[in-house]
């Protein structure tokens, strides 16, 4: 006898089939468990789902068998199919399409046989086990970072009382904590009376970038490897190789894996027993995904939290809008739907204050026109240097220089096929497309006029670390050598090992000055710098994006926070902002090293303009071979939909509460020749949102094929859009 099963597979994502699809087997499957069925010509990996209606009797010689069983593996909890239905609801995607992008890609080419080989290998002796990955505690060292044995801990009474909260209420927590006021310990603690208490319990924390794995995996593992042995603790993201990913996967789907540390992907991971999820520096932009199914892993992990009654712990420095608003207490106007822990000292420091840099501002408008690096900041940088202490400066700029230009002719280096300037690159001769990756040769002279001077507009990390030889050529070390200076950015490092080499190397001392875009001011424990520099902050202070202030107060932040992190040096440390705008009360804030300051302006004025969090909103993007195209269509998407849902009853009311804004081309308009449009959706309901959303999916797909879209290349939805 047929059972009949639905089953998620991977349906293309602009098939319009969301839902799982219909398969037939000869006995009964549990719902969650893993399968191989055929799809059009292919087998794809597909979840069982539940039990479906058998279908009409004329119907049931079409409905497909299914083709294999990974017998060996518990199916996957109805906790995490509820999760996935969530994720693809809410984010507007195909259900198949979220659950597989879950699973480790390379079950896809294991058999049931295999796998359960592997399952049983794995379970019966994976503490033991030589081959398995072991995480490296000698990397602590590395990274600079100390890590006191957990019995030689005395919290201070914020960390005892933040540990207290989190012991006491249900959350979920906001952790508002200064860099290096013991959060890390804290989301430690806490992971580790859990695992005492329940034995089964898994914890997963959640960081925003790969590179910062190995440091917190050391920490954790010279914490946790002791008492509940190496294999207990994980790490799962996308820079581990397929069998790595596995590996650890499986960990965590057995529960073996009693930690499990990892960045976004990681919070779609199956664990059985999730009794609490961290969601470290819990404001990064990286936790939100941005292709495919674009959800927010910080948004996820409270919503896996409630869901499976597990305890919910974000932690900032400075915590996103939305977070730091939801955890403003009733009595002051807030929701008070987080419980908000707050720890303003950093550790061993006095009061609030001790131990952050001071901020100095810089009026580059008082400084020699066209200079580079202001000479108050070279002059501190030289006494740093001659010091034996390290600085850090910032650029957010790759390359050389954003743009070439002709004086002549106003020939500039524009990409033929983007719209945005071809970046030089001085080191390789190149001017290189950021968007498309156009790589060409610097001509010798303009191509149009035959100009042989061409001139550099603009400046990059690649020029400051050049200009910053011969600036600092007279600055001599404390052992009269010259400085010795370096650059991080994406150009300088090809993958992750690299980059944790040039890492260590500038911890170890072997550097000086230190010139790199964002990444360097992420998340790294540089105790050596005592001077960090913003050289061009400006440009966000005056960005259509409305989250930029965000971003750009949290980047200074947390860059001022590497300065001397131990308290000792921290009193000498310094943040410099090269600005034509001191006064800006952005920066103000920064120099008061006042977040809650910094945070109330930013939310009047969103409450005022209508913004997130006082609003939800929605992209609906298009690209199309013409921006008239890719606008078009939205136009046509927004009147379909207030056509058709208007005539709705269940749904006028719903659409009476959205707000359609016209469809504008993007701020780069045009990549690798593909027009981008975007038309914004909002709402003061989260649920007219979502509910006009949802009811759109259907029209979009059939607008999609209609003969007048042709040229229509793709379109998407982005739900809770990080820029607009
Ligand atoms: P954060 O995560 O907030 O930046 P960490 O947890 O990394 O802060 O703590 C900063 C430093 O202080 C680390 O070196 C950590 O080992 C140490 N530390 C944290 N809590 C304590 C404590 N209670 N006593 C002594 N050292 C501590
Ligand atoms: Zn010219
Ligand atoms: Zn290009």
């Amino acid at each position: 006898m047929s059972h009949w099963l639905t089953v998620a597979v991977p349906t293309p994502a602009h098939s319009g089939l969301g839902m799982p699809l219909t398969y037939r087997a000869c006995r009964a499957l549990a719902a969650g468990s893993i399968v191989r069925v055929p799809l059009g010509k292919r087998e794809v990996l597909g979840v069982v789902w539940g039990a479906a209606q058998p279908p009409a009797p004329d119907l049931a010689p079409q409905v497909r068998p299914v083709a294999g069983v990974f017998d060996g593996l518990p199916p996957l909890a109805t906790d995490w199919r509820q999760l996935i239905e969530f994720t693809a609801r809410y984010y507007q995607r195909a259900l198949g399409e979220v659950a597989l992008a879950a699973l480790p890609p390379q079950l896809r080419t294991q058999t049931g046989a295999q796998m359960a080989r592997r399952l049983k290998r794995y379970l019966s002796d994976a503490p033991a086990k030589p081959g398995h990955e072991r995480l490296d505690a000698a990397c602590c060292a590395a990274s600079g970072a100390a890590c006191p044995a957990a019995a030689s801990i005395v919290h201070s009474p914020e960390q005892s009382r933040a540990l207290a909260e989190i012991e006491q209420h249900g959350g979920p927590f906001l952790l508002f904590g200064a860099t290096g006021s013991g959060k890390t310990e804290v989301y430690m603690h806490a992971t580790e009376q859990l695992l005492a208490r329940d034995t089964l319990a898994q914890a997963l924390v959640l960081v925003p970038e790969i590179n910062l794995t190995p440091q917190l995996q050391a920490r954790f593992m010279q914490r946790f490897a002791p008492r509940h042995g190496a294999h207990a603790i994980v790490a799962l993201h996308s820079g581990l190789t397929p069998a790595q990913r596995l590996t650890a996967w499986l960990a965590a789907h057995s529960g073996s894996a009693r930690i499990v540390l990892g960045t976004r992907v990681a919070v779609l991971a199956s664990m059985p027993h999730l009794r609490l999820i961290v969601v470290d520096e819990e404001h990064d932009s990286s936790y939100k995904q941005q292709e495919g199914a674009r959800y927010s892993a910080r948004d996820l992990a409270v919503y896996r939290g409630r869901l499976v009654g597990a305890k919910v712990l974000l932690g900032s420095a400075t915590p996103s809008l939305e977070s730091w608003y939801a955890s403003t207490p009733a009595a002051d106007g807030g929701p008070g739907r987080y419980r908000r822990l707050v720890m303003p000292r950093r550790i061993g420091a006095e009061t609030a204050d001790a131990g952050l840099p001071r901020v100095r501002r810089i009026d580059m408008s008082q400084q020699p026109k066209g200079a580079l690096i202001a000479p108050p900041l070279l002059a501190a940088i030289g006494q740093r240097v001659a010091r034996g202490q390290q600085a850090l400066l910032l650029l957010n700029r790759r390359g050389w220089a954003p743009q070439l230009h002709c004086p002549d002719c106003d020939w500039s280096s524009a990409c033929p096929h983007c719209s945005a300037y071809r970046v030089f690159h001085k080191i390789d001769r190149t001017l290189r497309c950021h968007h498309c990756g156009l790589t060409q040769r610097v001509p010798r002279a303009c191509p149009v006029c035959g100009n042989v001077d061409l001139g550099a507009w603009g400046r990059g990390t690649e020029q400051l670390e050049e200009r910053l030889a011969d600036l600092l050529a007279d600055v001599r070390r404390p052992d009269g050598t010259p400085a010795r200076i370096t650059r991080i950015d994406a150009d300088s490092t090809r993958g992750q090992d690299q980059l944790q080499a040039q890492l260590a190397r500038f911890h170890a001392g072997e550097m000086d000055v230190l010139v790199g875009t964002q990444m360097i001011a992420k998340g790294h424990d540089f105790r050596r710098v005592t001077l960090v520099a913003a050289v061009q902050p400006d440009a966000a202070l005056f960005a259509s994006d409305f989250r930029a202030p965000e971003r750009l107060f949290a980047l200074l932040m947390q860059a001022a926070g590497r300065a001397g992190r131990d308290a000792a040096s921290g009193a000498a440390s310094e943040m410099w902002l090269q600005t034509r705008h001191p006064r800006h009360p952005l920066y103000e804030a920064l120099a008061a090293h006042d977040y809650p300051a910094f945070a109330a302006a930013q939310l009047a004025a969103r409450a005022q303009a209508g913004l997130p969090p006082f609003s939800y909103l929605a992209l609906l993007r298009a690209e199309a071979r013409t921006q008239l195209a890719a606008q078009a269509f939205l136009t046509a998407a927004r009147q379909t939909a207030q056509h058709t849902l208007a005539g709705d009853a269940a749904l006028s009311s719903a659409l009476e509460q959205v707000a359609w804004y016209p469809a504008v081309p993007l701020t780069v308009q045009r990549v690798a020749n593909i027009e981008r449009a975007q038309m914004l959706i909002e709402s003061a309901s989260r649920t007219a949102l979502q509910r006009v959303l949802s009811a759109c999916q259907p029209l979009l797909h059939s607008l999609r094929s209609a003969p007048e879209h042709r040229t229509l290349v793709r379109w998407a939805i982005d739900v809770d859009p990080l820029g607009v």
